[in-house]
């Protein structure tokens, strides 16, 4: 076969543990999940009401345009629904982006870590990936800037960051846009966006009407808490929507999953209570890391990347044991820490026990 060469030598993406393999395989009965930044609290009560109600022609096909759901959201950004992209989770606009502009004739530019499905759907394309390491968490943007040339056609900001939690300032951002050729689109993915309550966060939605070549992701995985439905979106400018939107697949958002999106975006009281148990929870990791003296990035998102200077596996692998799932930071570029999502209070109590009585072994061992 001939197939890509670039295929042969990729992974597929390695999802964190199921909380079913960790149950059979270290025979506990409680696990609690924190590696991939679901939200603790489940979703609105308002998605089970909606969908328990839904009368479910399921022999036809979903609403190819979602209508309704691009209305509701159009509604709720104050843009047209011309700018909005729907896709299979944002992953999938991830997908449809780099298939509609890169190639072996292409690079494009991203910051590392980060996201790993820019790389991915990069390489795929048999574009160069151009890899900029952050600087204290946050993208190195000069960097970036200068490795655009002419053949850089996508430039990926993830902001904030994953895995750091760390943002780009308006200000940043604008000063960044100011040194990008009209011809390269910025891609800013921003999973995390109803989790900021950072003052200088910038307002993206309106910088559309400047930058032509800005396209926004947001989905209804992270805060909404659908992870299981699978609903992202990208907003631009609408030219950039007409062209994107042929390399979308016809009914790429199932019937179910609109119905959801939309019962999820009507309750907006649930995602400020949210936002709000969310920078609680984060304090709780705060105060635990700087009691026992561990270096961390403070936060815009659901998760704490902290540094526990030994190797991150070793944590992960403790954590397991005793029911936590978490992220090691081998896996996502920061060999010595881990990624945590922020749970429940409950939640983080029981993580922050696990991760002290980690730090006391290993502090025995060492001596
Ligand atoms: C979780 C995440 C996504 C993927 O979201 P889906 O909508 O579930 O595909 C995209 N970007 C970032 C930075 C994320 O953390």
């Amino acid at each position: 076969m001939r197939w890509k060469d670039q295929l042969l030598k990729l992974k597929p993406y390695q999802p964190g543990k199921t909380i079913g393999e960790v149950k059979r395989q270290y025979n506990l009965t409680d696990i609690v999940k924190l590696a991939s930044n679901e939200n603790p609290f489940g979703s609105s009560e308002n998605v089970k009401r909606k969908i328990a109600g839904n009368p479910g022609s399921y022999s036809v096909y979903p609403d190819g345009y979602a209508f309704e759901l691009r209305n509701a959201l159009a509604e709720h950004l104050g843009v047209k629904e011309g700018q909005i992209i729907l896709g299979n989770g944002s992953d999938e606009i991830i997908q449809i982006i780099a298939r509609a502009l890169l190639s072996p004739q292409t690079n494009t530019v991203m910051a590392a870590p980060t996201f790993p499905q820019y790389k991915h759907n990069g390489i795929i394309e048999g574009s160069e990936t151009k890899e900029i390491p952050v600087v204290n968490g946050a993208h190195d943007l000069d960097g970036m800037a200068t490795a655009i040339d002419h053949q850089t056609s996508v430039v990926w900001l993830c902001s904030p960051n994953n895995p750091t939690g760390v943002h780009i300032t308006e200000e940043e951002l604008t000063a960044f846009m100011a040194r990008v050729p009209d011809d390269v689109l910025v891609v800013l993915d921003e999973a995390y966006y109803e989790y900021v309550v950072a003052d200088d966060f910038p307002d993206s939605i309106h910088l559309l009407d400047q930058y032509k070549n800005l396209i926004i992701l947001r989905t209804f995985s992270k805060i909404y808490g659908l992870a299981g439905f699978r609903v992202g979106y990208g907003i631009a400018n609408e030219d950039t929507i007409r062209v994107l939107e042929p390399a979308r697949e016809p009914f790429n958002v199932n019937a179910l999953a609109q119905t959801a999106a939309i019962a999820a975006l009507e309750d907006q009281k649930f995602i400020e209570e949210c936002r709000n148990e969310n920078r609680a929870g984060l304090q709780q990791f705060y105060e635990f890391c700087d009691h026992a003296g561990l270096t961390y990035f403070p936060s815009q998102g659901n998760f704490i990347l902290i540094d526990f200077n030994t190797d991150g596996q070793e944590v992960f692998q403790f954590l397991l044991e005793r029911g936590y799932i978490v992220r090691s930071g081998t896996a996502l570029g920061f060999p010595t820490g881990i990624r945590v999502t922020v749970g429940s209070k409950e939640q983080n109590e029981g993580v922050i026990k696990a991760m002290t009585e980690f730090l006391n072994v290993d502090a025995a061992i060492s001596k």
